[in-house]
């Protein structure tokens, strides 16, 4: 192991612990600029937000209730392009999180390098309780609290948990509308006759499968009959399965918020898919066994896929996990206690800043499309994701070797590196 020198972070008492998502994120990012012998000065410019905003949000419910939302929205860091993350509703959404998946925005579109900072946003809110009125009502307005950050070339939000085509569709309106002409290019992730791109909405599932086949070939197993788990069923999970599936893979596992399902034989992904379409969940599908999500977490596989929400495999659980190679749709679904189980063990991590980088890549083909108004035909787009992938695979592996470390702080430390190196070109703005 490289020698290295010590960060001392003054705000390190505040945080509760490794599953704090702001902690997990700066733990592994102390480790990294450890490493890079990073410049005492960039090490405080690149651990604090750039800047954070929270706004309260009226809503006139159906009912005729007028209801408060709490809206964030925050820039980490735009030194190597516009901000670039997505936005969240979710009833768990704090500024902690907020902040925590804005910094992974930052080192991901540093990961595979393509020209953005990092962002994210959330509404504290239950999507699933509101009606789509309701939901739009939401969107705009908290839209129009934000709007001064929004543009093509400060701030460009994506789909993220419980947010869609048709959010990204009412966002892109709505700032629009405010300045008096039709601008595409403010969000991504949008439906494809409203200047989305062909790819997008299967690229985040797409970039874990091509991760996935490289981990699996790093490590020596087969792709054929590799047996997967995915944890999370939605945009990324089901999307990664079905690849997965289709790639010659068996999906012997998966779960949502509802509940798991297990099928050592294979579950045929597309009729779950099917069910879930029909039922809204998966839970209750008859062609395999029921079992908790965290019987699902430690089920007997090659691959685990967790796709969900944070802190999932944390180091209560770490030791169950049997898979060999986890490889992380969510984001942050790995608290920082758990990375050194799991290295103990010698599981294969291809961390969320790598793994899931599929949808930020395709959501920036998005916004180059837009901004020529010329677009793409989906095998060039599956043809340049799949180029970005193998290539920041590659290169994180080479980094992991470099400084003998496991992928993700490579992954972080490739990422710290292109960041800093910007910032050093720019200088210091007095
Ligand atoms: P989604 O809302 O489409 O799906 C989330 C899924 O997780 C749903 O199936 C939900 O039921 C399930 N889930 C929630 N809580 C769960 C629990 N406790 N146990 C099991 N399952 C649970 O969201 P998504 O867009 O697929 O995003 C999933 C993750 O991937 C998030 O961490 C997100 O930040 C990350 N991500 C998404 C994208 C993208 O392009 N959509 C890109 C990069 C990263």
């Amino acid at each position: 192991m490289t020698e290295t020198k010590h960060f001392m972070r003054p705000d390190k008492d505040r945080f509760l612990g490794d599953e704090n998502p702001f902690e997990a994120m700066m733990s592994r990012f102390d480790y990294a600029a450890e490493l890079l012998h990073l410049d005492g000065g960039l090490y405080k410019v690149l651990r604090n937000p750039e800047k954070q905003v929270i706004v309260s949000v009226p809503v006139q419910l159906d009912s005729g209730e007028v209801e408060v939302f709490t809206g964030y929205r925050v820039l980490y860091n735009t030194s190597r392009g516009p901000a670039k993350g997505g936005i969240r509703f979710d009833l768990g959404v704090t500024l902690e999180e907020v902040k925590a998946l804005a910094a992974w925005m930052t080192w991901k579109c540093a990961v595979v390098n393509i020209p953005f900072g990092g962002a994210k946003g959330g509404v504290v809110c239950d999507p699933l309780t509101m009606s789509p009125a309701e939901l739009e009502r939401l969107t705009r307005r908290y839209t129009s609290s934000i709007i001064e950050i929004l543009g093509p070339d400060s701030d460009v939000p994506a789909p993220d948990v419980n947010t869609n085509e048709r959010v990204m569709a009412w966002i892109m309106d709505t700032y629009s509308m405010h300045h008096r002409h039709t601008v595409t290019s403010v969000v991504t992730g949008k439906p494809v006759e409203l200047g989305g791109s062909l790819g997008r909405r299967e690229a985040t599932g797409r970039g874990c499968m091509i991760v996935t086949q490289e981990a699996l070939q790093h490590v020596g197993l087969p792709l054929k009959g590799a047996r997967v788990v995915v944890q999370g069923f939605g945009n990324v999970g089901s999307i990664a399965a079905e690849l997965l599936q289709r790639a010659g893979c068996t999906v012997v596992g998966v779960s949502d918020v509802s509940g798991a399902l297990a099928n050592p034989k294979g579950l045929d992904v597309a009729d779950v898919v099917a069910w879930r379409q029909e039922h809204r969940y998966v839970s209750g599908y008859p062609k395999a066994d029921a079992i908790t999500n965290e019987e699902l977490l430690a089920l007997d596989c090659d691959v685990l896929l967790p796709a969900a929400l944070e802190n999932v495999i944390t180091a209560r659980n770490a030791d169950a996990v049997k898979a060999k190679v986890i490889v992380e749709g969510a984001n942050g679904p790995t608290a920082a206690g758990a990375d050194e189980i799991l290295d103990r063990k010698g599981v294969f991590v291809v961390p969320d800043i790598l793994a899931n980088a599929g949808g930020v890549t395709v959501s920036y083909f998005e916004w180059v499309q837009d901004r020529g108004g010329y677009f793409w035909t989906e095998e060039t787009v599956n043809s340049r994701l799949t180029e970005i992938m193998v290539n920041s695979f590659r290169n994180v592996l080479g980094v992991s070797k470099k400084y003998n470390v496991n992928m993700r702080i490579a992954a972080y430390t490739l990422a710290i590196d292109r960041v800093a190196s910007v910032h050093r070109l720019r200088g210091l703005y007095a």
